[in-house]
């Protein structure tokens, strides 16, 4: 198929695409989506054959406002419409009890759904013009760096989906913070925009996911099913090393290798001359970090590297959701020094 290319201005016509069961490159503040009409089986499935993603993987259903949750969604606590209240719109991913209009292919089965209100306005409007809710995933091919830019999902997805919208670059650069309101206490399954501090001040305790900070046995069944999978990897293996950034630039500096690309902070491109060296972003600046991990990952591809070594940022605020990312693609192979 051609995809179509669409500009922000033409919410009207990507929303006929959804409307019409179609698969829509769709613009968020985290990330590049793939979205369907979120009540439409056969198009759902179809979101799962061309990102090539496992069945068993469940998708967030994208609304305009919080009135449409209980559309969807049953036994709401008070605790989700506080959060709705002080984060929506924006990168925050509520688990709650699902009704049975939502269908088995966008939770994979599961009683739980995955609601959220994107901050971005043409989104919002297209779904509104759609009048149906969007199911989503990240827009990329299964496993590899989600897109922070309309360019970004073409490479994988051109030819695979109907139309793409293009808003820009995304402003957050990483998917949504995933917190499960079914459990007591809360849950946090996967940090994102809002951190887990921010979450804790509206809720109190926060418990925070094996799955977020280490990778899970084979037997193991995380509960964001997505954890579970090798994700945002470049071609190339990565090492990431955690500590003191002089330090870790040092390391790094006297152990990369001929092939060797490096993944490093603004401050430390000049430790590795004449490597491949891709920055993101002043070691102080965690939005920024933020924006760049995914376009950073994928620019590996585009470079001769053998091998790939990170410096990390630290866990606090924004630093969870970026640390948790960079430690998937590189399958949590991490030193710490
Ligand atoms: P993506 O944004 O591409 O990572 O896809 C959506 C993410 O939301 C996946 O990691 C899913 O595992 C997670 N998710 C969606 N629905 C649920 C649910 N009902 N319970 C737990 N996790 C979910
Ligand atoms: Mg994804």
């Amino acid at each position: 198929m051609t995809t179509l290319r669409l500009a922000a201005g033409d919410a009207d016509r990507a929303a006929e695409v959804i409307a019409s069961g179609g698969l829509l490159g769709i613009p968020t503040e985290t990330v590049y989506g793939l979205g369907a009409n979120g009540l439409n089986e056969r198009a759902v499935r179809a979101i799962f054959e061309a990102k090539g993603r496992p069945q068993d993987n469940p998708l967030i259903l994208h609304v305009p406002d919080e009135s449409w949750l209980e559309r969807y969604c049953e036994d709401i606590p008070a605790a989700a419409y506080e959060l709705s209240g002080r984060f929506w719109p924006g990168p925050l991913t509520m688990i709650l009890k699902r009704k049975d209009n939502v269908p088995d292919a966008v939770t994979a089965g599961l009683d739980t759904v995955g609601m959220r209100c994107p901050d971005c306005a043409v989104t919002r409007a297209v779904i509104e013009k759609a009048r149906v809710p969007v199911a989503a995933p990240s827009g990329n091919a299964s496993g590899r760096p989600s897109p922070t830019t309309a360019a970004a999902m073409l490479e994988d997805m051109d030819g695979k989906i109907d139309a793409m919208l293009d808003d820009g670059p995304c402003k957050v650069g990483v998917e949504s913070t995933i917190i499960d309101l079914t459990v007591t206490p809360p849950r946090l399954l996967r940090p994102g925009g809002v951190t887990l501090e921010e979450l804790e001040e509206v809720l109190g305790e926060v418990a925070v996911d094996d799955a977020v900070r280490r990778l899970m046995a084979p037997e193991e069944q995380p509960k964001a099913p997505g954890m579970k999978y090798r994700h945002y990897a470049p071609k190339a293996p990565v090492t990431v090393v955690k500590g003191d950034p002089d330090m870790t630039a040092g390391y790094i500096a006297a152990r990369m290798g001929e092939g060797s690309g490096i993944l490093c902070f603004d401050e430390f491109k000049g430790y590795f001359r004449g490597h491949p060296v891709v920055t993101m972003g002043p070691v102080s600046d965690q939005a920024e970090q933020a924006r760049e991990i995914f376009e950073a990952l994928r620019a590996f591809d585009h470079m001769e590297v053998t091998d790939i070594w990170a410096q990390s940022p630290t866990d606090e605020g924004l630093g969870l959701a970026v640390t948790n990312r960079l430690n998937k693609a590189a399958g949590f192979h991490v030193i710490e020094l």
